[in-house]
């Protein structure tokens, strides 16, 4: 059939282009396919569904909660939530199959009962013991079809659960650990599946494996070889789809070979495909024992061709002998991008910062790991994203073993002073690690109340070794309430009778007529907008202040914020909410002795890679677990393009309830919103056309979409670097982080 000729045609252009460029151009891995297989998705008979488990969670549809742990099961399991929890299952061949679960009642139910339906067909059900148990329902062949079948668990009871500090709000019904199919008598697996010990993909008949990948130009497939998992002979068809293609394109087949075999996939761009490795059932027969085993199937790209690296670096690595520069890092809390000048907004708020930045590198897309102040900055200060460095509930604190930033440069001679306003960077919460001198600011007042602070300690520093000195303002959180001067200038528009200074509460603002809102949301960025000019104002007094004592030309400065601040762009007041772009933009402006002055980066950079530029420019070792990297390059070259493979930057929130993750890649970012006890919803944005992030794309980008989220579980499943303490909290520190609106 059109089989062979194709896999002769294809072996011919291999042979052609291997003798044509092989010689320059090697192959060299791109994708392990065995390594990816976890995440792949994997079409046949299922067997086994393991609840908690990425791998299980496709099969959920409706009615589950998120992956949970439990721990003195030491097991993965998912709670049955609410009236009813749907599943979808595949059986290619409908016979008599026994389906066992293993699951446990929540708590506080007893007499719990389970109602099976399958495809709207009512089975047995069983009534739940008050603990662990395995339950077997027997499944007529009549009641399956070929294909897709809908199995429905429905539950008598469901109530709030009691687990965990301050209770669960969901409507628990049943804890769910494990469920398989068996048929009579045994049977070899009829799914696709890792052979371990030898590096193999096994791929029965009428089974398929789909891989969401990003194809870089050139791709191809190889498998070292082929072997067959019976005695019949069996094809493997190869298939790509990519988003708008209404069904997948074949690009070719691969048969039983004792030899290395290739498939191009083509592609003269980066693109994100689904790949799909399908071994259909032969006509003549549907044997359990056939389909085929691939021998480390990888996808492989041209060889990189090795980089040069630039040549003026090598004068920052020689500066490592002479004596090193200062370091001040300057952040604003809660300042999003877009209110500053040098980022576009039009109203005078920044000059004191635009005129820095004209001296400066500014960084025109600058991440946040997270939308609130404990997780962003232990990102910023360990390099790590915040599910590796754990510190994101209320209570969290940055353990010792952290290695921080100031920990680094203190061990580098640095002389490591803080002075800092927002209590979520306490001592009390792990953040003085690595400061000789942390000075937490409780007192009431402004960040010029900060800079007297610092110019007291400038006054005594002797300059025997440079300082790492962290300032950490708050002017634009809440309350917004700027100095009269600059309430004068920016919020004299706002109408005399309002007095808020805070967001209104969920309950008020629902009422409120339209013109109403208009005027509150007005008067409250107008409050946030000279917030922002004050801090601006202390800021350029702080430089001055360097000026005056000859520091201002060594020191490398800093200017960041922690996170944004929402004003109803997606329903919601102030940060730590959710993980849109008005929370996660934020202000980056460097200043490096010597160098990027009157630069803009383009190029993504996130706060994870604050902490390896600062050593890569110091010329110190970066320790081996940062996440981050150094973007000096782009300091130093911004007119080289970026022609580096797409970088996936991530962002987490965990303040409250469950959490939520997002994903950026190219223009797309793809957000989870796991709130409601599962995933509520998946957004899909396009940065390029929707900077404002509003429109969901995931309806015209499915492939895209799932692309991403393969991206996010990965990283989800990561075991993480360091494990949180837990804050003792004091009445002050309460009432304090109460003020803030981090505790309810
Ligand atoms: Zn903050």
């Amino acid at each position: 059939m059109l089989g062979s000729r194709r896999l002769l045609a294809l072996a011919l252009a291999w042979l052609i282009l291997a003798t044509a460029c092989g010689h320059e151009q090697p192959l060299e891995i791109s994708q392990d396919l065995i390594a990816e297989f976890p995440w792949a998705e994997t079409w046949g008979e299922i067997h086994d569904v393991d609840f908690g488990s990425a791998r299980g969670r496709r099969y959920l549809l409706s009615g589950w909660s998120v992956d949970e742990w439990d721990r003195a099961k030491k097991s993965n399991f998912v709670w049955g939530v609410g009236e009813e929890s749907v599943l979808e299952l595949e059986i290619p061949r409908p016979r008599d199959l026994m389906l066992k679960v293993r699951c446990r009642p929540a708590p506080g139910i007893r007499g719990q009962r389970v109602d099976v339906v399958l495809n709207g067909h009512h089975l047995d059900g069983f009534g739940l013991r008050n603990r662990l148990a395995v339950y077997q329902v027997s499944i007529d062949g009549e009641w399956l079809r070929a294909g897709v079948n809908e199995l429905r668990f429905r539950y008598a009871d469901h109530r709030p659960g009691g687990d965990g500090a301050g209770g669960d709000p969901r409507p628990l019904a049943v804890a769910w650990y494990e469920l398989s199919l068996q048929a009579e008598g045994a049977e070899a697996s009829a799914e696709p599946r890792l052979l371990s010990e030898s590096d193999a993909l096994s791929i029965p008949s009428g089974t398929r494996v789909e891989y969401y990948l990003r194809l870089a130009p050139e791709s191809v497939l190889q498998v070292e070889g082929v072997d067959l998992r019976g005695e019949n002979a069996s094809t493997l068809e190869v298939s790509l789809q990519e988003d708008g293609e209404s069904s997948a394109r074949p690009v070719g087949i691969l048969k039983r070979s004792k030899r290395p075999r290739r498939l191009e996939l083509g592609g003269e761009h980066s693109r994100v495909v689904r790949l799909i490795l399908e071994v259909p059932v032969t006509e003549d027969r549907t044997s359990e024992d056939s389909g085929l085993i691939l021998r480390a199937p990888t996808i492989r790209v041209p060889s990189s061709r090795p980089t040069t690296s630039p040549s003026d670096r090598q004068s920052t690595q020689e500066a490592a002998n002479e004596p090193r520069p200062n370091i001040l890092l300057y952040l604003i809390d809660t300042l999003r991008a877009d209110h500053l000048g040098i980022y576009g907004y039009p109203r005078p708020v920044s000059p004191q910062i635009d005129a820095f930045a004209a001296d400066a590198t500014v960084f025109d897309d600058a991440v946040a790991q997270s939308s609130w102040t404990r997780a962003s900055m232990a990102s910023i200060f360990t390099s790590l994203w915040p599910l590796q460095h754990g510190t994101n509930r209320r209570g969290d604190v940055l353990p010792p073993e952290a290695v921080t930033l100031a920990e680094l440069l203190k061990d580098a001679g640095y002389q490591t002073v803080a002075f800092a306003k927002n209590q979520n960077v306490f001592p009390t919460f792990g953040f003085s690690q690595g400061f000789e001198d942390f000075n937490a600011i409780w007192a009431k007042g402004k960040s010029h109340k900060i800079n007297t602070k610092v110019e007291k300690w400038l006054g005594t520093y002797s300059g025997d070794r440079p300082f790492f000195l962290y300032v950490h303002t708050v002017d634009p959180h809440v309350p917004y309430g700027p100095p009269a001067a600059f309430k004068e200038q920016f919020a004299k528009r706002s109408n005399d009778d309002l007095t808020l200074k805070r967001p209104p509460g969920p309950e008020i603002w629902k009422d409120l007529e339209s013109e109403q809102q208009e005027r509150i949301l007005g008067h409250l960025l107008d409050l946030y907008d000279g917030e922002i000019a004050y801090n601006d104002s202390t800021f350029g007094s702080l430089m001055e202040m360097l000026r005056e004592h000859s520091l201002y030309e060594d020191t490398v400065i800093v200017l960041l914020s922690d996170h944004g601040e929402e004003f109803q762009d997606h329903g919601n007041w102030q940060h730590g909410r959710n993980l849109f772009v008005e929370n996660l933009h934020v202000p980056l402006v460097i200043r490096f002795p010597g160098m990027g002055h009157g630069v803009r980066v383009e190029q993504r950079v996130q706060h994870v890679d604050l902490m390896p530029t600062l050593l890569d420019y110091l010329g110190l070792d970066v320790p081996e677990f940062v996440e981050g990297s150094s973007f000096l390059d782009f300091v130093a070259h911004p007119e080289m393009p970026g022609d580096e493979p797409l970088r996936s930057v991530y962002s987490f929130l965990h303040l409250d309830g469950l959490p939520n993750v997002s994903v950026l890649e190219g223009d797309w970012k793809l957000v989870q919103n796991l709130s409601k006890g599962e995933i509520a919803w998946t957004n899909l944005f396009n940065r390029a056309d929707d900077p404002g992030e509003t429109r969901n794309r995931v309806p015209e980008r499915p492939i895209l979409a799932s692309y991403l989220a393969t991206l996010i579980a990965k990283r989800r499943g990561e075991r993480s670097r360091l494990t949180a303490g837990e804050a003792v909290l004091d009445e002050r520190m309460e009432e304090a982080l109460e003020a803030l609106g981090y505790i309810n």
